[in-house]
């Protein structure tokens, strides 16, 4: 017996026909009923994977403390809307907010909006920040564009889909996931036209290899840019990629901190990919943002003074916890951990401004 999921997706491709991996992604993890994103909640140590704001508080206070510096050098409007794209748990948010309580007229200024499409985690988000008045969107144009815009995500970008290219000698193709009952679901390959092949770089497009395209991360940062400019906005994202483009598969399954077979547990097991942060650069100049980084996750957070933040809280902490602050700092900032894959841009909408940490 398959998953929900699984049933539904090898009824789709007989009579469709084979699916693009995008497709394949977008179904998987955000299938109204039977998508993963849709009926549970993924984090922590009985999930399938855990977070830079599940990890540890500090994380998202120095977050916070960059949120207010970016208020601040926008002369601390009235009014502005903080929107976080993919909250999980709320975790971050929280964190945030209760970081920035001190900063005089912050927290009187701040509208706090969530992108979200899981109901699941709306729920949580809805517990873990019932303090304060929160509104959610289901896509950007929903936001108003009263007051500035200042922009987070932490692996958000790697949620959405990107679909594979396959070089060989014989050419390009695509790949696709097909199904049939002898062999149940298997990779296949379908002809790949100049409109996708365009999209590869030119300079690694002569590389046999798997090349990865995001048409759906694209389209996410040219609406993100519309909303930024409508209202002169800043953005912050957090996740694990490579800062140039480069040839690689780096689709993956994770159920309960393993990695599993992409074709395995359909539904039931998270789905990412790594971000390409040289083309979300590049779609962001087309737009006309100012773009800062990426810079590898580590140094962002030390230039931010998470160091300083460990410090003050073993000062307070017991035996156990210090041990426990020091092994988050690590995990967060050390190159061989999440300190170096993991990355970080910013993108600008308005004139002087400088984010911190880069
Ligand atoms: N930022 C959180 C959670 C990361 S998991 C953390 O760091 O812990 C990815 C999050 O993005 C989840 O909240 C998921 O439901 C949400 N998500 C994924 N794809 C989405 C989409 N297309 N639209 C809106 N939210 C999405």
């Amino acid at each position: 017996m398959g998953t929900a999921l699984e049933t539904y997706l090898a009824q789709h491709i007989r009579t469709q026909g084979p699916v693009d991996i995008g497709t394949f992604m977008a179904l998987a993890l955000g299938h109204p009923q039977y998508g993963y994103y849709m009926k549970q909640d993924p984090f922590g140590a009985d999930g399938d994977f855990t977070t830079a704001p599940e990890i540890s508080q500090m994380f998202g206070e120095v977050i916070g403390a960059w949120v207010a510096d970016i208020w601040m050098q926008m002369g601390k409007p009235g009014f502005f809307t903080l929107l976080e794209c993919g909250p999980g748990r709320g975790t971050l948010m929280a964190d945030m907010m209760r970081a920035t309580q001190t900063v005089e007229g912050f927290h009187a200024a701040c509208g706090i909006h969530l992108l979200e499409m899981s109901p699941a985690l709306k729920v949580l988000q809805e517990q873990n920040l019932d303090q304060y008045d929160v509104r959610w969107h289901e896509t950007l144009e929903t936001l108003s564009d009263e007051g500035p815009l200042i922009v987070l995500g932490n692996e958000f970008l790697d949620a959405l889909p990107v679909r594979q290219l396959v070089k060989s000698d014989k050419g390009w193709h695509e790949r696709v996931v097909a199904h049939d009952d002898a062999q149940g679901f298997y990779f296949g390959a379908r002809a790949a036209g100049p409109e996708l092949t365009a999209l590869v770089p030119e300079d690694i497009r002569n590389i046999n290899g798997v090349f990865e395209i995001s048409p759906a991360r694209a389209q996410f940062v040219r609406n993100l840019a519309a909303a930024l400019k409508a209202c002169g906005g800043v953005a912050l994202f957090l996740d694990y990629g490579h800062a140039r483009p480069a040839p690689g598969d780096t689709l993956q399954a994770l159920y309960k901190h393993e990695y599993v077979p992409v074709l395995s547990n359909i539904g039931n097991a998270d789905l990412t990919a790594h971000v390409d942060f040289g083309v979300l650069r590049e779609i962001s100049a087309q737009e006309g943002l100012d773009c800062c980084g990426p810079v590898a996750q580590g140094a962002f957070l030390e230039k931010l003074g998470i160091n300083a933040r460990a410090q003050f809280l073993m000062k307070g902490a017991r035996e156990e916890q210090k041990g426990d602050i020091q092994s988050a700092l690590h995990r967060l900032t050390h190159g061989e951990q999440m300190g170096a894959l993991f990355k970080v841009i910013g993108l600008s909408a308005r004139e002087g401004i400088a984010p911190a940490g880069f």
